[in-house]
């Protein structure tokens, strides 16, 4: 890290959150700093951190969902991208949001190019946005020439209700884990914390990461796996699938028992429960309905990659803040040697290379 001179030309970035580094070869930075945007490798790129005069001061690692190009619309504190009506429901009624609250989002319906939605009490309010003839409107009467000035000419004259744009939504982009070239890391340097649960696979844990990270730690006895090698080869081909809707594989601690297997960790625990522990009131349909969704998104995005799940359930499904579900346990079912019916399960019912009888299967539990 950390060698001044001459900046890379492009593009500039710009920081959107602040970040501390965690490694030596991560920069930190604050939130508006710029940079130069040297070489891109898939979630981490190696940047070069600029002054206000454009000069370098240092390079490093970043997390590349932290930054984006400068000047584009992807850079305002209110553009959340493509995310859908009830994630922007969620996202506007938590904490630390006000009256006017406000965020600008890609339109998942056609009709619409972006929609506005903002914060009107304890509701929220969507508004359509659509281009015509290279103009923005948002009704038939005013038109703006981009979202800037759309959402500068409504922070003063008032929408529908009288409802006036005040801050941009709440942003928080959970922390990456640190980079690093080997995805197989040494068993010490994981913590478990706190049992989370226990199924067909092993224990997961809530677990840290150099005491630094918070991590989901699937924990499973090494008789239990395949050789080395296909497991080895089964990760690798795990370790790339990325999608807003897949539970993001970050570590294996393989060498020696039990082995690891590291993800990021999510607060609302799997849908199943969800499930179980809410009424009509807490899940709407409207909610079930964008649960459906994410799921078949998630889904879609593996077929996409050729990748067969083998044990899609309510119970391997993940939920996040803002009820971000995401499919989990993806391929695990072609790590593990031992055929399902021989051991007593908790509702494992994949079609797998090894199926189970029907009258051998356990009632179906999700
Ligand atoms: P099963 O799929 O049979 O329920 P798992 O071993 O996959 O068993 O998970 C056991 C439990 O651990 C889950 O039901 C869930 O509550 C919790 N869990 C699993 N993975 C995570 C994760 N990434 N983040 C938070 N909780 C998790
Ligand atoms: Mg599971």
């Amino acid at each position: 890290m950390g060698s001044e001179g001459q900046a890379p030309l492009g593009p500039k970035y710009v920081g959107l959150w602040d970040f501390e580094a965690r490694t030596a070869e991560e920069l930190s930075f604050r939130a508006g700093d710029l940079f130069h945007v040297a070489r891109k490798e898939e979630e981490w790129w190696w940047a070069v951190h600029l002054d206000g005069a454009g000069r370098a001061l240092a390079e490093g690692y970043v997390p590349h969902n932290y930054l984006a190009e400068k000047e584009t619309v992807e850079s305002e504190p209110w553009f959340f991208g493509r995310i859908s009506r009830s994630e922007a429901l969620h996202r506007l009624q938590a904490m630390g949001n006000e009256q006017g609250s406000f965020l600008i989002r890609i339109s998942e319906k056609p009709g619409a190019d972006y929609v506005l939605s903002v914060r009107d009490q304890q509701t929220v309010r969507h508004y359509k946005i659509w281009w015509r003839a290279g103009w923005l409107h948002l009704n038939e009467a005013v038109s703006f020439p981009g979202l800037s000035e759309l959402v500068d000419h409504h922070k003063v004259q008032s929408l529908s209700h009288g409802l006036r744009l005040t801050s941009p939504c709440r942003k928080h982009e959970p922390q990456p884990l640190p980079h690093c070239d080997d995805w197989e890391r040494p068993r010490e340097e994981f913590t478990l914390c706190r049992k989370l649960g226990s199924g067909y696979f092993g224990e997961v844990f809530e677990g840290l990461w150099k005491d630094k990270v918070r991590v989901a730690i699937k924990v499973i006895a090494r008789a239990d796996l395949l050789h080395q090698h296909t497991f080895q080869s089964e990760i690798q081909a795990m370790k790339k699938l990325r999608h807003k809707h897949i539970l993001a594989l970050y570590a294996v601690a393989s060498v020696g028992d039990p082995v690891y297997i590291v993800t990021e960790l999510m607060p609302k625990g799997s849908l199943l429960e969800l499930l179980r522990d809410s009424d009509e009131k807490a899940l709407p349909v409207s909610e079930l309905m964008d649960f459906a969704a994410q799921v078949a998104e998630g889904m879609c995005y593996l077929e996409s990659q050729n990748y067969i799940h083998r044990d899609l359930a309510a119970r391997n499904i993940l939920v996040g803040e803002n009820n971000i579900c995401k499919v989990g346990d993806f391929g695990l079912a072609r790590l593990i040697k031992a055929c399902p019916t021989t051991r007593p399960s908790s509702g494992w019912r994949a079609a797998t290379a090894c199926p189970a009888p029907q009258s051998a299967r356990p009632p179906h539990t999700s």
